[in-house]
């Protein structure tokens, strides 16, 4: 990462500290490390976004439905998945600084210093050696590229060794003569919810396949390298979707899933060209297909989707765990055969998405120091969030001119039209021009000022936040107006 694109983060980091978006978790004790709060308008932000995801899949899919499982689940679902034993990252410690390290990131962050060409070709290495597990020879390549440790600057190595990435805990508060009988696990994705569910939603919403199930909530994990804020988080929400189908049709949903997803992205106004996919090439041996949609944050190319064709292997595992069939019956007909499909578990295509990268990619991406020219040839400042209108904590800043003059009264009167349908802010204090650029700070899309014209002839001022254009319209046309950008 350059100076520069560090100092962007570093500003975008303190901006959502200042103005109540994220907090370090427990700061008055110094924080909890990769654990975040959300503040006032964070948290507004972030339920948009959710409302926003689960829209598009619960209400625009009439084929999707939605749950909301616990996050306890029965330890059984994580053998069953897959989680107990093979839920770890390769790591390798430096023996001088002490310090662990995930092997892709070590490799990832040296090549980010490489140019273009030397870093494909040493990322294909890697992930080709991770795809073999070949932890001898992935040890080799950091060695031979006499990568260091950053904080001891040497490069005197472990073995690389796998971690588990489950938090433990103890259910219950009989002690038992085996400790193990009492262990659960904190879920580290919500997909198990969705699967171990498959049935029961199935015939009690009476879905048909191909259909889909969706979650949002919160997972956890022990992640080793916890930095770069709410990007790695050891308690994050996620939004993800199982999609069931016939087996033999998954290539095709794969790809509609794929394509369907990116639009959803750019279906926010955001520039096409800060997306792209990355095909994996490690797959789990399970899988048929997978990628990340990777979106160009201040710290680089980063995921924050994953689409992956997952086969019958997740509703396999639980059949065999569980003992209990997870088997749907196709009445349609095979035209192959002339008969009823019948019975089989179906294939399942999963997206995944973690609701706080989505979240700090829709701060990066609306963050700008904007530069204004004044007419007698000297500059302002403003900093602004570009958020998309639908996705902003405050849609309408309602802002009298003065206290005084009734002008209070009238404000309050668009303010009562309006709360009911969205989110309003109301204030009186300071100039207009202070007013204005702390709602820029936060990404309010439009702000009206009542001022005395409004006494005489019902009209307002309002302004936009990204072009700072001001014009006078009746007041009574200000909730349409809003209404038709934030719905
Ligand atoms: P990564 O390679 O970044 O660790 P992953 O491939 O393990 O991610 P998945 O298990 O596919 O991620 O999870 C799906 C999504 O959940 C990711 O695309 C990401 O947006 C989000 N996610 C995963 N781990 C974290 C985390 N520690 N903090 C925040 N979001 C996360």
């Amino acid at each position: 990462m350059s100076t520069q694109q560090d100092n962007i983060f570093q500003a975008i980091i303190a901006h959502a500290k200042e103005y109540g978006f994220v907090f370090p978790s427990s700061e008055i004790y110094d924080g909890l490390s990769a654990v975040y709060d959300y503040g006032p308008y964070g948290s507004e932000l972030k339920k948009n976004i959710r409302d926003y995801w689960w829209k598009s899949m619960t209400q625009l899919h009439e084929n999707i439905v939605g749950i909301d499982a616990a996050i306890f689940m029965h330890p059984t679902t994580w053998k069953a998945s897959g989680h107990v034993d093979n839920f770890s990252d390769p790591m390798i410690d430096n023996k001088d600084s002490k310090k662990r390290y995930r092997v892709d990131h070590l490799i990832e962050a040296y090549a980010d210093t490489l140019e273009k060409d030397k870093a494909d070709a040493l990322i294909a290495e890697m992930e080709a050696l991770l795809a073999k597990e070949d932890f001898v020879a992935l040890k080799d390549l950091i060695v031979i590229n006499n990568i260091k440790c950053s904080i001891s600057g040497t490069c005197n190595w472990t073995d690389i060794r796998q971690f588990n990435l489950m938090f433990k805990t103890e259910f219950g508060a009989v002690a038992s003569d085996n400790p193990d009988d009492n262990i659960v696990y904190l879920r580290p994705e919500t997909a198990q919810g969705i699967f171990v569910n498959f049935l029961n939603v199935q015939k009690t919403a009476r879905m048909k396949i191909p259909f889909g199930i969706a979650q949002t909530g919160k997972a956890f994990r022990n992640e080793i390298v916890a930095r770069q804020f709410i990007f790695r988080m050891r308690e994050f929400e996620q939004m993800e979707m199982q999609f069931f189908v016939r087996p033999g049709t998954e290539g095709e949903w794969y790809k509609f899933w794929k394509e369907e997803r990116l639009k959803w992205h750019l279906s926010l106004g955001i520039d096409a060209n800060k997306y792209r996919y990355h095909d994996h090439v490690k797959l789990a041996h399970y899988a048929k297909e997978a990628c990340d949609i990777e979106f160009e944050f201040p710290i680089g190319f980063k995921e924050v989707e994953g689409i992956h064709s997952r086969s019958d292997f997740d509703l396999s595992q639980h059949q065999l765990y569980s003992k209990k069939k997870q088997q749907y019956f196709d009445a349609d007909i095979d035209p192959a055969t002339g008969k009823p499909y019948g019975n089989y578990i179906p294939y399942v295509i999963e997206t995944s998405i973690g609701l706080d990268r989505m979240f700090l990619l829709i701060l990066s991406n609306a963050y700008e120091e904007e530069v204004i020219p004044k007419e007698d040839g000297t500059n302002d400042s403003r900093t602004v969030l570009h958020l998309p209108a639908k996705l902003a904590p405050v849609k309408l800043a309602i802002l009298p001119l003065t206290k005084k003059d009734g002008l209070p009264e009238l404000a309050r009167t668009l303010m009562d039209e309006c709360k009911n349908s969205f989110k309003c802010f109301y204030e009186e204090k300071d100039a207009i021009g202070k007013r204005y650029r702390r709602q820029d700070a936060i990404g309010t899309p439009f702000c009206v000022t009542i001022d005395h014209q409004t006494k005489e002839d019902n009209t307002v001022t309002i302004r936009y936040r990204d072009s700072m254009k001001q014009e006078r319209i009746p007041m009574d046309k200000i909730k349409a107006l809003v209404l038709s950008e934030v719905m």
